[in-house]
C-alpha cells in the first residue's frame, strides 16, 4: 500500500448539543448527554483539507430559527469562539486557503459552513446529495435546505465507493452507509499515528458492542454492517478510531490549537 502521510491534523471544536442518549443509539437511556460536533482540518502537501463543516453560524444566535422544529428537542451551546471561521483563522489560515472539503454526510451538524468555501472542491459519496434534497418525510428535519442549496453551483466530486483522495494512502475516504445513503468515514494517516474518523456511522463507543445504529438511520441493516466494518478496521489495522460525537472519545485526543501528528 502507498505510504503517504498527511502532515498534521487539528480537531476543531464547534457547537455542543445536549440530547437524550436514546436519540444517539438504539437501546440508549433517556438520560441527557452532551456531545461535540467537531470538524477536522488536515494539512497535506497538496493543500488544506477540511472534513465536515460543523453548524451554521446562525445557530449560535437562534437554533430554532435556522434549524427549524428539530432544534426544539436540542439544547445547543455554541459560543462565538467555536464558530468554524474563527477556529480556522485562529490557526493562521484564511477560509479561502482550504482546497478540499470532504463531507461525511449532510445532516445539519455537518453542513453549517459549506457555503463558506465556494472555490473548494467538495467530495462526497454518491446518493447523499440527492437524498438530502428529498429525504423520507420522517427524516426531513435533520437535513437543512438552507445549508445545502447555496452549494448547488459548487464543484462537487461524487464517489461511488472508497477513494484514496491523493493516491498516496494518506487520506482514504470509506463508504460506510446506513446512517444516511452516502455516509462516509475518513482514514487519516499522519507521521506518527493513524486515525479513523467515523462521521456519524456510530455516535457512541458502546455501539461497537451492540452493532446497532440510531433512530434516525435511513437503513438499519446497512448501518450495522458499516459498524462491523469499522470494528474490523479497529481490530485488524493499526489505527485509532475516533468517534466524533462520543464525549469520552473527544476528550482522549488533543483539540485545536494543538495539532495531532
Ligand atoms: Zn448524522
Amino acid at each position: 500500500m502507498a505510504d503517504g502521510k498527511a502532515r498534521r491534523m487539528w480537531a476543531l471544536p464547534n457547537a455542543e448539543l445536549t440530547v437524550p442518549q436514546a436519540l444517539l443509539m438504539h437501546g440508549g437511556a433517556p438520560d441527557l448527554v452532551t456531545i461535540p460536533c467537531p470538524a477536522y482540518l488536515i494539512e497535506h502537501e497538496k493543500g488544506l483539507v477540511l472534513f465536515d463543516t460543523g453548524c451554521h453560524p446562525a445557530v449560535a444566535d437562534d437554533p430554532v430559527a435556522h434549524w427549524g422544529p428539530f432544534a426544539e428537542h436540542l439544547q445547543v451551546s455554541y459560543p462565538k469562539e467555536m464558530l468554524l471561521d474563527r477556529q480556522i483563522q485562529a490557526l493562521g489560515y484564511k477560509m479561502s486557503d482550504i482546497k478540499y472539503v470532504l463531507i461525511s454526510h449532510l445532516h445539519l451538524d455537518h453542513t453549517g459552513y459549506m457555503h463558506a468555501f465556494p472555490n473548494a472542491t467538495f467530495i462526497i459519496m454518491q446518493d447523499e446529495l440527492r437524498y438530502a434534497y428529498w429525504p423520507e418525510p420522517h427524516l426531513r428535519d435533520v437535513f437543512v435546505f438552507k445549508d445545502i442549496v447555496p452549494t448547488r453551483g459548487f464543484q462537487w466530486l461524487e464517489l461511488n465507493g472508497d477513494f484514496d483522495i491523493f493516491g498516496d494512502g494518506s487520506l482514504h475516504m470509506l463508504k460506510t452507509p446506513g446512517h444516511t445513503p452516502g455516509e462516509s468515514s475518513l482514514h487519516v494517516r499522519l507521521p506518527n499515528r493513524s486515525i479513523l474518523l467515523v462521521g456519524d456511522t456510530l455516535h457512541l463507543r458502546e455501539q461497537f458492542n451492540t452493532l446497532s445504529g440510531m433512530p434516525l438511520d435511513t437503513d438499519p441493516a446497512a448501518s450495522s454492517l458499516s459498524i462491523q466494518r469499522l470494528r474490523a478496521i479497529r481490530d485488524l489495522h493499526e489505527c485509532t478510531v475516533w468517534i466524533s460525537h462520543d464525549p469520552e472519545d473527544w476528550d482522549e485526543l488533543p483539540h485545536a490549537p494543538t495539532a495531532i501528528e
